[in-house]
């Protein structure tokens, strides 16, 4: 019997046609947001409805305010971001879609929500209006970002034209080093493959460092894999898994309806002995906390290096690359890292803003003072009222950070939360290039324990000398 990958169970279980090397997919989830009207507007260009409202998910996250939110929608300052939101509400009622709007209890980032409703499962096909979809691969589903029109086709027919792409497994054995932290992990991973790393591939993540981790963990792992080039990313789904899906409002109730569900989602991990296109391996015990310093995630180093010279770089367009990024980021070649002064901190974004990220940033809080502004936004009011409920907003509050309301904030600055120029920002979100948090603002990924380090220290420092 032949043997198969998760990526090949999953999407051979969704094709629907074939043309010309393009293959149609039923999509079992759409995610939109409040960018998304562009999509509502061409549906009524056309005269179309929405296919399966039951199946698609909207939030409210992108552009609106992280402060100010007990003043209702009228309380949004800016007229256009107020319009995109009082215009969601209008969209989704008049088609029937479930909005997790501006005032709904569990309101917060496209892709934390899904997640914690149960809305995101095992061996679906997900697509959503923004890059890190791929956050869902990490229960064991196809998850992948499309552009407006492709979610107009996808809200019309609940179904998708995509090539399919190459897989690549990357295998990390080892128990993490203290301090370390499953950013690092993927950052590690971008650093040894590089940007275009995963260009026309999906990597599967294999390997008992993620058997052990945990879901908030795998999710912050699969949500980079957009940041290697690939298509997306997976973990096989395993009883952590199915512990954390447990009881979640969309997921498969317990009884006859849970029982369908597991006797599908044991048979989705790839067979033993499923070829792949690409492999790739790792030790986890050689990785340390990451700082990226340059404007892609590949360009990333131990916090215990110097950022690098140039001259030293593998090829000529590497060489190029990193000068260029040096003089971006207003960095000299030999720095230590944690001689680097930041200005500001973000702690938030759909890579690491869920209850463990809240909990490793107040870890390291209570060791000190922030020194530099640090926000803290939750990625759902969810996460804000689990963290409240734990104290860690006082903790965290006591030690200086701000503790916000939840939203995409700083990770893409189209709210209005956005750095000055040549600011420095020690950020958990995912992606640090040019003029992403802000025109002309300087961006290290880090993950949030390290995040919160700098904040202490007003620099990048090794959060291992603090929490020792
Ligand atoms: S937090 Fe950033 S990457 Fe995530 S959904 Fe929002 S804008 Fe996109």
């Amino acid at each position: 019997m032949t043997a198969h990958t998760m990526f090949d169970k999953i999407w051979d279980a969704h094709v629907i046609d074939e043309e010309e090397g393009e293959i149609l997919l039923y999509v079992d989830r759409a995610l939109i947001h409040e960018g998304s009207s562009h999509a509502f507007a061409a549906l009524k260009r056309r005269n179309q409805s929405v296919a399966r409202p039951q199946q698609v998910f909207a939030f409210t996250d992108h552009y609106v305010p992280t402060t100010g939110r007990e003043k209702g929608i009228q309380g949004i300052a800016v007229d256009e971001i107020r319009n995109m939101v009082i215009a969601q509400h209008e969209n989704t009622k008049l088609h029937g879609i479930r909005l997790f709007g501006f005032d709904d209890p569990a309101q917060g980032i496209l892709h934390i929500v899904p997640p914690e409703q149960g809305i995101t499962q095992p061996g679906m096909l997900i697509c959503g209006a923004d890059s890190h979809t791929a956050t869902h691969g990490a229960f064991g589903s196809i998850a992948f970002g499309i552009g407006a029109s492709d979610m107009t086709h996808v809200m019309a027919t609940q179904a998708t034209w995509q090539r399919k792409p190459k897989t690549l497994r990357i295998v990390v054995n080892g128990e993490l080093g203290f301090g370390v932290a499953p950013k690092d992990i993927i950052l590690a991973v971008i650093a040894k493959i590089g940007a275009a790393g995963g260009v026309g591939h999906a990597i599967e993540y294999a390997g008992n460092t993620f058997e052990r981790m945990s879901m908030e963990g795998r999710m912050t792992v699969c949500n980079m894999s957009i940041e290697a080039g690939a298509r997306c990313g997976m973990i096989a789904p395993d009883d952590i898994t199915y512990a954390y899906m447990d009881g979640r409002p969309w997921a498969p109730q317990k009884g006859a309806e849970w029982d369908a569900a597991m006797a599908l989602w044991r048979t989705l991990p790839s067979d033993p002995g499923a070829r792949f296109d690409r492999e790739v391996t790792l030790d986890a015990a050689q990785i340390e906390p990451m700082v990226t310093w340059g404007v892609n995630p590949e360009m990333a180093s131990p916090v215990g290096a110097a950022v690098p010279d140039p001259k030293t770089a593998p090829d000529e367009r590497r060489r190029s690359d990193w000068a260029m990024a040096l003089d971006y980021m207003g960095l000299k070649a030999g720095t230590p890292l944690q001689d680097i002064a930041i200005d500001r901190v973000f702690i938030g974004s759909c890579t690491n803003s869920r209850i463990e990220d809240i909990r490793a940033a107040a870890e390291v809080a209570k060791h000190g003072r922030a020194k530099v502004p640090a926000w803290v936004v939750p990625g759902s009011k969810t996460v804000k009222r689990q963290a409240e409920a734990e104290g860690l907003d006082k903790i965290l509050t006591a030690a200086g950070f701000e503790w916000r309301d939840p939203g995409c904030s700083l990770c893409t600055a189209i709210n209005g939360d956005q750095l000055q120029p040549g600011e420095r920002c020690a950020s958990t979100s995912n992606r640090n290039f040019r003029n992403r948090q802000g025109p002309g603002g300087r961006t290290h990924l880090v993950s949030p324990a390290m995040a919160a380090a700098a904040a202490l220290k007003g620099r990048f420092t090794d959060v291992r000398e603090i929490i020792k």
